[in-house]
């Protein structure tokens, strides 16, 4: 049976404009349930799975995303418009990310095991035998990003935290990629059945509108949701989430405009090389980052002419690039019309001119510090390679400048040893501010390792007290369960005396793996 246009969602490529075949049928109310209905029904089994059954699971995964070979690459670039080379970088680092999953399950310190011994003769009373491990929220929806086709879509950082927390995973495919979606899917589900891993522990549905997705977090049996995307997007599923009988959580990454700050010293310094690294981490992927550096502070002075030649230089000379969608495309146009239109915002570099469909060129802008303290919308994201430089007539300006902006993903510092106090005096304000901190480099280019936050203060995500990158992404889709005075024989493993995982836990305060 065919499937009719209304009733499917089918790629365009950016680069042509034109509609890719096959069409992907869209998920109605019934899929919904029986996608979330499935997931329920394997999340007993799932969350029983051996860790090391678990883990066993996720390098599957990667080995079928790899055996899917050139056919994937070449369905990514035609829906993204994405070169050959990121995007084998961007399936590598999806892999590498199921695999670090993998060894955080065989590491397993993820359980967070705590052992309170009873005291039985503890006065004025007893103290009960105390037991505590994290546990699986039940099944998650996960909302694949337009921006990271494979690596933060439906085999992405979300599915795979997800999925080593114990949880099972509705996708909601994005239509920008349905191909990728469904292929990335089946290596999925081929690599479940490799594993024996419960049918329902893994699905994908496809939406045209926002009722899909609203449905999927809407579901009683969804626990949790995952989601990149739109500020206006994540907005609206927490709402929808807070307005359950039984409200979740949802892990949205949202918006940031990653200030990057440049003290006198480094400017004074290297202002050349700061102005040609700037513009090569603005131009990365056609600025479709969320670390993508949109907000550049620096003192007006010595060396400030050199970064703005040298960064011009660089934007002048670039071509320009093939965007994600239409949608996102319009609204870089958007965005960088309403900039170029501002009375009190220059344009400094524009890149060249589109010569094909859904083409964008970077571009730099400056204001001053008074300009940008006075219009809240130029602190706000410009999706793509746009950036706004804002000259502070003095340190202390900075200082202020910080105060009034939104939470971040991170904040980029470049200074010299001549800094250091600076520096220091405006670190305690950039703590409460970002998620990362970072000297002398750029926020593109998120290391997938222990030590990542990919996270920070709303907006840029809507809890701060997580990340959607590295080992620490599995905390949002675990919770702690304590167990007293529990029967030996009914102990989970992890909390067994004898330690049989040889896990590395807290007994009466200490770690050890006794
Ligand atoms: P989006 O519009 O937020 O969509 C992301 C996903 O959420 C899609 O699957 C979309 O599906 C779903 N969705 C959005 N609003 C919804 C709602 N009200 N109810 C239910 N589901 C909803 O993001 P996008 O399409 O990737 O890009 C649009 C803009 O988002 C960009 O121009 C950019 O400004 C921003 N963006 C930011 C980042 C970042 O990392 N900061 C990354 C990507 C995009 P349906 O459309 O099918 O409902």
């Amino acid at each position: 049976m065919s499937v009719q246009p209304e009733d499917a969602v089918f790629a365009i490529a950016p680069a042509t404009g034109e509609r890719l075949e096959p069409g992907y049928p869209v998920a109605k109310p019934a899929d919904v349930e029986a996608a979330c209905m499935a997931a329920a029904a394997a999340f007993p089994t799932y969350r029983a799975t051996r860790l090391e059954n678990r883990a066993i699971f996720l390098d599957a995964i990667a080995e079928e995303i790899m055996a899917l070979g050139d056919d994937l690459i070449l369905r990514v670039m035609a829906e993204s418009g994405l070169p050959r080379a990121r995007l084998e970088g961007e399936r590598g680092r999806t892999c590498n990310q199921l695999r670090h999953f993998a060894g955080v399950l065989r590491e397993g310190s993820f359980l967070e095991a705590r052992i309170d011994p009873a005291l039985p003769d503890r006065q004025p009373a007893p103290r009960p035998d105390l037991r505590l491990q994290n546990v699986p929220l039940g099944p998650v929806a996960v909302f694949g990003a337009s921006n990271f086709p494979l690596a933060f879509s439906v085999a992405g950082g979300d599915t795979a935290s997800a999925l080593a927390a114990g949880c099972p995973v509705v996708v909601k495919a994005h239509n920008a990629h349905p191909g990728t979606s469904r292929m990335v899917a089946d290596a999925v589900h081929r690599a479940a059945v490799r594993c024996g891993i419960p049918a329902g522990t893994f699905a994908l549905i496809f939406g045209l509108s926002n009722e899909v997705g609203g449905a999927l977090v809407a579901d009683p049996r969804i626990k949790a949701v995952g989601f990149t995307g739109s500020r206006t997007g994540g907005l609206a599923l927490m709402q929808i989430a807070a307005a359950r009988p039984e409200p979740i959580p949802v892990y949205a990454e949202m918006s940031s405009i990653n200030p990057v700050l440049i003290f006198p010293g480094a400017l004074a310094e290297r202002a050349e090389a700061i102005g040609t690294a700037f513009a090569a981490s603005l131009q990365m992927g056609a600025g479709q980052f969320c670390t993508n550096p949109g907000l550049v502070i620096a003192v007006d002075g010595a060396g400030i002419d050199a970064f703005i030649a040298s960064a011009r230089a660089s934007i002048e000379g670039a071509a320009p690039q093939t965007m994600l969608t239409p949608a996102i495309h319009a609204a870089y146009g958007d965005g960088i019309a309403w900039l170029s239109g501002h009375d009190e915002v220059e344009t400094l570099a524009k890149g060249g001119a589109a010569s094909g469909p859904h083409q964008a060129r970077p571009m730099l802008f400056q204001t001053d510090a008074w300009s940008f303290d006075a219009d809240e919308r130029l602190g706000t994201e410009v999706f793509g390679s746009a950036s706004l430089l804002v000259r502070a007539e003095r340190l202390d300006d900075i200082h202020h400048l910080i105060a009034g902006l939104e939470g971040q993903l991170t904040i980029a510092i470049h200074m010299a040893d001549s800094d250091r106090d600076a520096v220091a005096a405006i670190l305690p304000l950039l703590e409460t501010k970002a998620g990362r901190i970072l000297f002398n480099g750029f926020g593109t280019g998120v290391e997938v390792s222990h030590a990542m936050v990919h996270g920070g203060p709303f907006p840029a995500t809507s809890d701060g007290r997580s990340t959607s990158v590295g080992s620490l992404a599995i905390k949002r889709f675990l919770r702690l369960l304590c167990y007293q005075d529990m029967p030996v024989d009914l102990l989970p493993e992890p909390l067994r005396d004898d330690n049989p995982l040889a896990l590395w836990r807290m007994t009466d305060g200490a770690m050890g793996r006794a």
